[in-house]
C-alpha cells in the first residue's frame, strides 16, 4: 500500500508513519508514505499557495493551481492505467469508520488531500477528490492529522502489518462492539485484583467471560452501536 500525504507542512507527516508497527511495516516494504508538499508546486515567484476568498469573509483559501499541479504529478508518476483514489480531509463529510478503513486498505495506491486556512478552492476539488472524509463532528486547524490518523488505521488492516496474533485478537468494533477489558501482570495492583476468571486456564470461561464484559461495555459506552451490533437473540434478550 502506498501512501501519498498532499500537504503544505511535509515536516508534519514524516515522523509519525516512521515508527512502531507502521515503521516496521514500511521497512518490510508492505506500506510506503510519501509527503508531497503542495507549495514545490505553486506557479508563484513568491511560492504564494493562498489567496483570499471570493466574496469577503475571514481567512485564507487554498488556491487551485498548486494543489492541481501536485496532485498531477503523483498521478502522472503513477502512469495513465492507475485511477488512485484521492480523498479530501474535511468536517464536511461522513465520519471515518473502521469499516471505512478496512475498504481502503483494499487499495494499492492512496492520495491523500490536506487542506488548511479556510479550506480548499472547490474548482480543484471536483477535478481531483474521489472521496470526502471527517474523522470527527469538530474542526481542526489541517488535514495532516486526519490524514495521519486514516493512513494508520488502513494501515493496520493491510496483510502482513499486523503480526498473527496482532489480527487475530478480537479489537474494538468488530461486529460493532467494543473489546472487553484487558489485564496484565501483575496479578494484583494498588489493591486490585484481575478478575480470577482470566487466570482460571478454562478458555470456554474466559471467552465468555470476555464476550459479556464487551456487549456490557458496549451498552454502557456507546448504546448508539447496539443496533446494528452483532448479538445473538439470547443475548439482546438478556442484556438489553
Ligand atoms: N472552513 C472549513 C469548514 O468550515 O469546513 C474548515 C477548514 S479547517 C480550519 C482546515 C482544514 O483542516 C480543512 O480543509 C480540512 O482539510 C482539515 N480538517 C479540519 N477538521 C477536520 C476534520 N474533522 N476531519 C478531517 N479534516 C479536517
Amino acid at each position: 500500500m502506498h501512501f501519498y500525504i498532499l500537504t503544505l507542512f511535509p515536516e508534519m507527516i514524516e515522523q509519525i508513519f516512521h515508527t512502531s508497527i507502521t515503521g516496521r511495516a514500511v521497512q518490510k516494504g508492505l506500506l510506503t508514505m510519501e509527503a508531497v508538499n503542495i507549495r514545490d508546486y505553486t506557479a508563484d515567484r513568491h511560492k504564494k499557495v493562498d489567496d483570499y476568498p471570493y466574496g469577503g469573509g475571514a481567512g485564507m483559501v487554498m488556491q487551485a493551481q498548486p494543489v492541481y499541479d501536485a496532485w498531477k504529478a503523483v498521478t502522472d508518476r503513477l502512469g495513465p492505467e492507475c485511477h488512485p483514489r484521492t480523498v479530501y480531509l474535511t468536517p464536511q463529510a461522513k465520519v471515518f469508520t473502521q469499516n471505512m478503513a478496512k475498504e481502503f486498505a483494499k487499495e494499492q495506491h492512496l492520495i491523500f488531500l490536506c487542506g488548511h486556512y479556510e479550506g480548499i478552492d472547490e474548482r480543484v476539488l471536483e477535478e481531483t477528490v474521489t472521496d470526502y472524509v471527517s474523522i470527527g463532528d469538530y474542526v481542526l486547524t489541517g488535514g495532516e492529522l486526519p490524514a495521519m490518523v486514516m493512513a494508520d488505521a488502513i494501515a493496520r488492516m493491510v496483510p502482513g502489518v499486523l503480526s498473527n496474533e496482532q489480527s487475530g485478537s478480537l479489537e474494538s468494533l468488530e461486529g460493532n462492539l467494543l473489546e472487553y477489558p484487558q489485564y496484565s501482570r501483575p496479578e494484583e495492583w494498588n489493591g486490585k485484583k484481575v478478575p480470577s476468571v482470566l487466570l482460571s486456564g478454562d478458555h470456554a470461561r474466559v471467552d465468555a467471560w470476555r464476550r459479556e464484559q464487551s456487549v456490557l461495555r458496549t451498552i454502557n459506552r456507546r448504546p448508539d452501536l447496539l443496533e446494528t451490533a452483532e448479538l445473538a437473540d439470547w443475548e439482546r434478550e438478556k442484556y438489553l
